[in-house]
């Protein structure tokens, strides 16, 4: 057992009580209140953070709206735009250990796999949203104005920057989805309130003072720390916000978009999923197992395109469950701080009881546990878990659990593996693993998600949009689509 060691900045950005960053000052809530934050692995207090009141949210929200309304950065151009996402990448990449350190703390995850993964992801990412920011483009189209057929016209799309920013995101990957949000908004000029994660807040905070440290103008960015309820829907239902975007349960992300269109806020919706792993016969089946239980638990299986429902041809179905249960029956649970760990607790007490009641109603309705269904603590552990004779109609089938639990059942053929993959509310990501590539092609249209793989599973790259069909969202983030999202199109006509 190898156990890292924290890098004495680590300790201390946690004992300070980090506050929030409104305008150009570190604050604390203005009735004092905070909130505490837990580690995941042990279940104790690391420390507290302020707990937003509405008012604090709306002075985020002024300074964000005077900063892109009336201050140097409104004035910036591509190339200083550009620079300085650079520069904050540079920065990130200096503190990638550091940030690794605070989300393995607060969030469960690995500290080696945080700072190989969502750091250095987070990190590409603005690299490659930095590069737009000299790239965005009108266009000019000639007119025929038909009511004023004897004048001439000269004419032109702008695409400016929408405006203020409200980011809203989950705990899962708290860095990566801020920056997710951050790096378009910063490359096409907008400004930006963010709400971490209730639980998650403090890589957020650490990137607020990068923010500050790249140069970035006051009001800029701006980081609030508190509860959905309050400081969240505050934001939702600010005015002043021009664009809302979230990550999140599909049920907050309704209520928001309905709020958004009452004041007609853009609006990016980033839900839930449900994916499904398919494994077709002829698939190399060992390269399949195997990353069919990355899918699923990776992260402890609280990824929003996770591959928790799995469909192995019949013939193999055997064979290829009994991999899986022997690959996490082998995981080592344990601190993301121990390099040794595969898997370490989920975010909280309440998602561990939520996980376990869905694996007891498993158990309760006669479906099998091929491994895993163990819960222990003090911290919020649950052992990989794949359950099999479950009908496709199942809660257990039809709901995103969000934790390390694999459903796994049986088709016949490529038209019922459809069927089954389609059969889900959901529609964020699926795998297909063949080496049939005429069946692939023919499958891959049929699909309805944002995003399918084959013989691979979440694998992102920053050029590629990712999102959601059906309940799993509205708008793509990354590649230029995140860049259309963050801007407006403006119609010029000039009478000359
Ligand atoms: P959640 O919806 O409970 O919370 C997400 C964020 O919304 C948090 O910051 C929370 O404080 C805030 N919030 C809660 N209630 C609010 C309200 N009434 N008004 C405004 N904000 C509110 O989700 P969660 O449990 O934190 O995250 C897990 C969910 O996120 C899963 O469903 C997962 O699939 C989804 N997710 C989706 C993606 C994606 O890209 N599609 C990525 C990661 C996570």
């Amino acid at each position: 057992m190898a156990i890292a060691t924290l890098l004495p900045a680590t300790t201390a950005f946690i004992q300070r009580a980090p506050r929030m960053l409104i305008g150009a000052e570190w604050v604390e809530a203005a009735d004092g209140q905070t909130m505490p934050l837990h580690n995941p692995a042990t279940g104790e207090q690391l420390c507290v953070v302020p707990r937003a009141t509405v008012d604090d949210v709306d002075r985020a929200v002024l300074a964000a709206r005077q900063a892109f309304d009336d201050s140097p950065w409104s004035r910036t151009r591509p190339r200083e735009r550009q620079n300085l996402l650079w520069k904050l990448a540079d920065l990130m990449q200096r503190d990638a250990e550091l940030l690794a350190q605070l989300e393995c703390l607060n969030n469960g995850k690995s500290a080696a796999v945080a700072q190989a993964m969502d750091v250095q992801l987070a990190i590409d990412f603005l690299r490659y949203m930095a590069g737009w920011a000299t790239k965005i483009e009108g266009s000019s189209v000639e007119v025929s104005v038909p009511l004023m057929p004897d004048q001439q016209f000269h004419s032109f799309i702008r695409r400016e920057a929408v405006g203020v920013v409200g980011a809203i995101v989950a705990w899962n990957f708290p860095l990566l989805l801020a920056c997710w949000k951050l790096g378009p908004a910063l490359a096409t000029g907008c400004t930006v309130v963010l709400k971490p994660a209730d639980e998650t807040p403090l890589t957020a905070l650490k990137l607020a003072e990068l923010v500050q440290e790249a140069g970035y103008p006051d009001g800029v960015f701006n980081v609030v720390t508190g509860t959905g309820i309050t400081a969240g829907a505050a934001l939702t239902h600010n005015p002043r916000v021009d664009k809302l975007t979230f990550t999140g349960s599909t049920a907050v992300g309704k209520e928001i978009g309905k709020i958004a269109m009452d004041n007609m806020t853009r609006v990016t919706l980033e839900l839930g999923g449900k994916s499904p792993t398919i494994v077709m016969a002829d698939a190399d089946l060992g390269s399949a197992a195997a990353g069919a239980a990355s899918a699923i638990f990776f992260n402890q299986g609280q990824v929003c395109c996770a591959g928790s429902r799995l469909y192995v041809q019949r013939k193999h179905f055997d064979n290829v469950v009994a991999d899986i249960a022997g690959i996490a029956n082998a995981m080592k649970l344990g601190s993301g701080l121990d390099t040794s760990v595969d898997m370490g607790p989920l975010i909280s007490a309440r998602q561990q009881e939520r996980v376990w009641r869905y694996i007891e109603m498993g158990r309760d309705s006669g479906a099998t546990l091929a491994c895993g269904g163990e819960r222990f603590g003090p911290g919020y552990f649950v052992k990989p878990t794949v359950i099999v004779d479950v009908d496709q109609q199942h809660s257990l089938v039809q709901e995103e659990i969000f934790g390390p639990v694999l459903v796994a059942i049986p088709f016949d053929d490529e038209a019922d593996a459809l069927r089954l993959a389609n059969d889900s509310p959901y529609g964020l990501g699926a795998s297909i693993w063949s080496n049939d590539l005429a069946a692939v092609h023919r499958m891959i249209p049929r699909i309805k998600s944002g995003s399918v793989w084959v013989n691979c599973h979440s694998a992102l790259d920053p050029a590629l949009p990712f999102g959601g069909y059906k309940m799993s969202g509205v708008g793509r983030e990354m590649g230029y689509a995140a860049i259309e999202h963050y801007t407006e199109l403006k119609s010029v006509l000039i009478k000359l």
